[in-house]
């Protein structure tokens, strides 16, 4: 059965000179009963903590999708053994690169979409269960843990990202999404509900 399940909240902390900084990490599990980790992430010990509590461990990992290449979400796309790792535009496996994958890599319930705003190349996914869409952002949103995390959807939209590299493209992505999604896990920050 087709699962998504947060592993870990995503936080960030750019106040002080030294910054806190990790990434949501979500597990999807396929109908086939695959297992994809959007986001790795940064923190080793705490992503290895979170797979135990669902009984996982690095071998059982069958693919590792990554929402764009900071090193807050991409840093531990190496530690599983055999999972092959997928972009929005790759997919990656011992050495060996293969480009133009389509959006429908991970079959049809699941979309990979390709874009920019935050970073020059991000990409997030529409996960379609039970005929909701769970949008899984990765930094087209994202809070700092000292920013207050709007709930209307005009104030998430235009919600100033201090590195987007271009605002009003990310502001359309945003307005895109929040269209057609009812969840939203955001790359830092808590999941949230989109009102229709
Ligand atoms: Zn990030």
């Amino acid at each position: 059965m087709l699962k998504v399940d947060v592993l870990i909240q995503g936080a960030a902390d750019f106040s002080k000179e030294i910054w806190f900084d990790y990434c949501s990490t979500t597990l999807i599990t396929t109908a086939e009963g695959k297992r994809i980790i959007v986001d790795p992430g940064s923190n080793r010990i705490l992503l290895l903590e979170k797979l135990g509590e669902h009984n996982l461990q690095i071998n059982d990992i069958d693919y590792v999708f990554i929402t764009h290449s900071h090193l807050d979400h991409s840093l531990l796309a190496g530690v599983f053994p055999k999972a092959i790792v997928v972009t929005g535009s790759q997919w990656w496996k011992d050495g060996v690169e293969i480009h133009n994958h389509d959006g429908s890599y991970f079959g049809k319930n699941i979309k990979i979409i390709k874009t920019s705003g935050h970073s020059h190349s991000d990409s997030y996914l529409i996960v379609d269960i039970d005929k909701k869409k769970i949008c899984v952002a990765g930094d087209i949103f994202w809070w700092d843990k000292h920013e207050i995390q709007e709930v209307h959807p005009g104030e998430i939209v235009s919600h100033l990202d201090r590195f987007a590299i271009d605002m009003q493209k990310l502001t359309e992505v945003r307005m895109s999404i929040l269209k057609v999604v009812s969840y939203v896990i955001p790359g830092h920050g808590k999941p949230f509900i989109i009102d229709k």
